[in-house]
């Protein structure tokens, strides 16, 4: 997913184009909003974490891109060009190093296990529109 402030921003783009570029292909891809109900459904996983109500306020406040990807090691390839949660202490050259505003408002989501990459991309994209 491009987050909010980062298609916001204009960033799109150049992100969809380093993910292009380090090898990734498409399989899907979707300009929509998260609802807030949405959002909290998307990150029930952190509902216990103090960030959780800043983190879907967020998420739901602007227009996202959501994509589903494919590449061999898909998962653990795109978190290391994605770089750390932190701008801060992300890699040079990853996107969050490039276009993160800061931990909360960091540019991109991406799935961190193989089961939660099909459940995300079923989140956002029915199987009809999955090539
Ligand atoms: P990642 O996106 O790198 O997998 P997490 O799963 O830990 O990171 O957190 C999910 C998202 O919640 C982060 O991408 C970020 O937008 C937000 N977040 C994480 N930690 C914080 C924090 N301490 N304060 C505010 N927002 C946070
Ligand atoms: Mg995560």
């Amino acid at each position: 997913m491009i987050k909010p402030e980062a298609v916001a921003a204009g960033h799109s783009g150049k992100i969809i184009d380093l993910i292009l570029s380090n090898g990734f292909t498409i399989v899907a891809l979707k300009y929509t909003r998260l609802s807030h109900e949405e959002a909290g459904t998307f990150y029930a996983v952190h509902k216990e974490r103090p960030f959780y109500g800043e983190l879907v306020e967020y998420m739901a406040g602007g227009p996202i891109i959501a994509a589903i990807l494919e590449k061999s090691n898909a998962v653990e390839d795109f978190r290391k060009l994605i770089g750390a949660t932190d701008p801060a202490d992300a890699a040079e050259g990853t996107i969050r190093k490039q276009f993160a505003e800061s931990k909360a408002k960091n540019a991109v989501h991406g799935s961190d296990s193989d089961e939660n990459a099909s459940i995300e991309g079923a989140f956002f994209f029915s199987t009809r529109e999955q090539h």
